[in-house]
């Protein structure tokens, strides 16, 4: 079965102690999972091992790095590589997000060398696709996202596709309040499984979780994730409030 989840981006957000509170808030809550749920929490670097140790008792919950440097090692001052994050037990990492494609300029074939780090280390990608306003506007959404999975994914093998989370983030929704439809999110969904069913057959497509990112509320993820094709979420504001973010891992189907 396919896993279902949440995964909170909290991006630059949150003081240590206000870390350590909104975790153990959401944690306390002891909320009843299935097998097939996972909640990720991608937090900023200095509370990754404190993160780690707070889910380490819990066997749904985990810790997730936002980003990760496309080199091994070396004289990149302020950079962090897959292999850090590995020798401190990190298990996910986010690659791709249109933040970090936006402000640090970072292409599809700098984002295909972070994903094949990262699989060296046995770190689950969380790999980010989506269009801006003016592509779903001129209606060429589904070939821009599938360029990104070509130059950013397609070179790998099927058992490494395997070990990929996709998440589908519209630009236009992230941050703004406006959410797509859930209809909207299945047909991308859809398209990028499909996509995937073509290069690596339907085997390896059934089994890769898609989440939707893009304004994921806690009155609007129910609707989201009960779409077949929408495997969960990936939770930017809504995640920074454990009340709201609590309703949404309560919505995992
Ligand atoms: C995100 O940062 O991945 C995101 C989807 O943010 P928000 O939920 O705030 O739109």
């Amino acid at each position: 079965m396919r896993k279902q989840i949440a995964a909170a981006n909290w991006k630059m957000n949150c003081t240590y102690r206000q870390a350590e509170i909104l975790l153990s808030d959401v944690l306390k809550e002891k909320i009843s999972l299935e097998p097939h749920h996972q909640v990720i929490f991608a937090v900023p670097f200095p509370y990754l091992i404190m993160t780690n140790s707070e889910v380490a008792e819990e066997p749904n919950y985990f810790a997730s790095a936002q980003n990760c440097y496309n080199k091994k090692s070396g004289a990149y001052t302020g950079e962090v590589s897959a292999e850090m994050l590995e020798s401190i037990g990190v298990q996910y990492c986010i690659i791709g997000h249109s933040e970090r494609r936006e402000y640090f300029n970072e292409s599809n074939q700098m984002l295909a060398e972070k994903v094949d780090l990262c699989l060296e280390k046995n770190i689950t990608p969380i790999f980010c696709c989506g269009e801006s306003l003016s592509i779903r506007e001129a209606g060429t959404q589904n070939s821009f996202v599938e360029t990104q999975l070509n130059e950013s994914l397609f070179h790998l093998s099927a058992e490494a596709m395997s070990n990929i989370i996709l998440a589908y983030e519209p630009i236009w929704a992230i941050g703004t309040g406006k959410t797509a439809t859930a209809a909207q999110a299945q047909e991308m969904h859809a398209h990028l499984r499909s996509v995937i069913g073509k290069k690596y057959g339907n085997e390896v497509a059934a089994g890769v979780s898609i989440l939707y990112g893009g304004s994921v509320k806690a009155n609007n993820a129910a609707e989201l994730f009960a779409s077949e094709d929408v495997d969960g979420g990936l939770v930017g504001g809504a995640s920074l409030v454990a009340e709201d973010f609590i309703s949404i891992i309560k919505a995992l189907q």
